[in-house]
């Protein structure tokens, strides 16, 4: 939260930090500033018990100098147009660092998704898309999942599009059912971007990541795959933590086996007989080598900041290191990889998607790691050899590397009036 208390506000602070060591000029400055578009919009909503619901919609295209607009549609009760506003913003700016043609866009329902039926999400999925129709599609702005919406929300927007063009346009949205036009290796696609991200920071730091001892809180999509990956590369994960409770095993946790144990308890390592319950808070002051939040913002706080003695954060989830707490974390020489590079495999791999589907040619699993791996290596590598020439930290530096792309091209296309 920034000064003003909004979300966009903590946005323009982490811009400006970074838009001062390029000595962007003013005029760049405000273009980038300032969403391109935002849509409100109303919608009406037959009920299951027949009353008549009106829930608000939001679209943001923040900036789509670069290309389409990328980003995810988020259904929440919390959803606000800050907010979307905000993670629009976000997503300019880690489709830059991850460099692919994207510009940033995010949208959002007010509503709770766990008090509606099937059918209502279907109904209200179907109507948000027709009031956003002219401004979305393949070349303006391609949606994906976000918090509360999946594979099925995507088939439904995919569906309602394809029926107002009157063909079939696999490519207006990302994270689609495989069947439908979606990409191999994209749901293990952030995780493994994670994996990438702490084995190049290890290698940078002269850490064998085979002895390498992590802590990873969360064992969702994110969480889980991270945890198989940095385990099969040699590593020890010793904890694991989720909403429930956690585990630790000093000699180190049977992650396959805990994956099983997962689903079929609440999607919770809770009770894992194969190690000792750990709290979260326990989790953050663990003596590891890597510690990896992969659950929710906020959770690396200026209280528990000074009890972290991991040498490497590596930023599975969105937002989940408050400013203050990156200050100390900087401070004390520990190498943070912050969430717009580290969990920037998701958004290359819904790259690969789209350009899958506009190919009309899909690609078998090793071809998209393999990709993935090239451009997850790029990024990274951009972000610390720009950490190391200005003396910054990662996230700064991945703020210097996007908003410089973005301003370049900026100015490359000129100013159009
Ligand atoms: P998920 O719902 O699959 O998993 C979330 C995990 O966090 C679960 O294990 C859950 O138990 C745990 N959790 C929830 N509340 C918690 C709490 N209070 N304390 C501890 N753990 C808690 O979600 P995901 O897709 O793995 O996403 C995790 C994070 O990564 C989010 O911040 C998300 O925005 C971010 N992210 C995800 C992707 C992706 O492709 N899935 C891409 C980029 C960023």
């Amino acid at each position: 939260m920034a000064a003003d208390g909004t979300i966009f506000g903590a946005m323009l602070e982490e811009f400006s930090g970074a838009a001062r060591i390029l000595n962007l000029e003013p005029g760049i400055w405000k273009i980038l500033t300032n969403p391109k578009r935002q849509i409100i919009v109303a919608c009406p909503v037959q009920m299951d018990d027949g009353r008549i619901e009106v829930f608000t919609g939001y679209r943001v295209q923040y900036n789509i100098t670069l290309g389409p607009g990328k980003g995810g549609i988020r259904y929440h009760p919390d959803v606000s147009l800050d907010e979307v506003r905000a993670l629009a913003a976000w997503m300019t700016w880690k489709c830059a660092v991850a460099h692919i043609p994207f510009g940033g866009a995010k949208g959002g329902i007010i509503c709770d998704p766990t008090k509606m039926s099937r059918r209502e999400l279907e109904a209200l999925t179907r109507r948000y898309v027709a009031e956003i129709i002219d401004a979305i599609g393949p070349e303006k702005d391609v949606p994906a999942p976000d918090v509360n919406t999946n594979a099925q929300v995507m088939a439904w927007i995919m569906d309602t599009y394809s029926m107002h063009v009157g063909h079939t346009t696999t490519s207006v949205v990302t994270g689609k059912p495989i069947e439908l036009g979606g990409s191999l290796g994209r749901r293990e696609a952030t995780g493994r971007g994670v994996m990438i991200s702490t084995r190049e920071s290890a290698k940078h730091l002269g850490l064998d990541i085979t002895k390498a001892r992590v802590a990873i809180q969360g064992f969702g999509n994110v969480g889980s795959i991270s945890a198989q990956l940095i385990g099969e590369l040699g590593a020890k994960i010793v904890a694991v933590s989720d909403w429930k409770g956690g585990v630790f095993n000093e000699k180190g946790l049977d992650v396959p086996a805990l994956m099983a144990y997962a689903e079929t308890h609440d999607h919770s390592v809770d009770g894992f007989p194969g190690g000792e319950p750990l709290t979260n808070e326990q989790l953050f002051k663990l003596d590891v080598d890597v510690l990896i939040p992969a659950a929710l913002e906020n959770q690396i706080t200026a209280k528990n900041a000074s009890s972290i003695r991991a040498k490497i954060v590596v930023e599975g989830a969105n937002g989940p290191t408050t400013p203050d707490a990156h200050m100390q974390l900087h401070q004390r020489g520990v190498f943070v990889v912050p969430d717009i590079l580290a969990n920037s495999g998701g958004v290359t791999a819904s790259y690969f998607e789209w350009v899958q589907d506009r190919y009309g040619y899909f690609w078998n699993e090793q071809e998209v790691n393999d990709r993935l791996e090239a451009k997850m290596h790029e990024a990274f590598n951009a972000v610390l050899q720009t950490a190391l020439k200005y003396k910054i930290d990662m996230r700064t530096a991945a703020y210097v590397v996007a908003i410089d792309r973005v301003a370049t091209v900026t100015k490359m296309r000129g100013m159009y009036a």
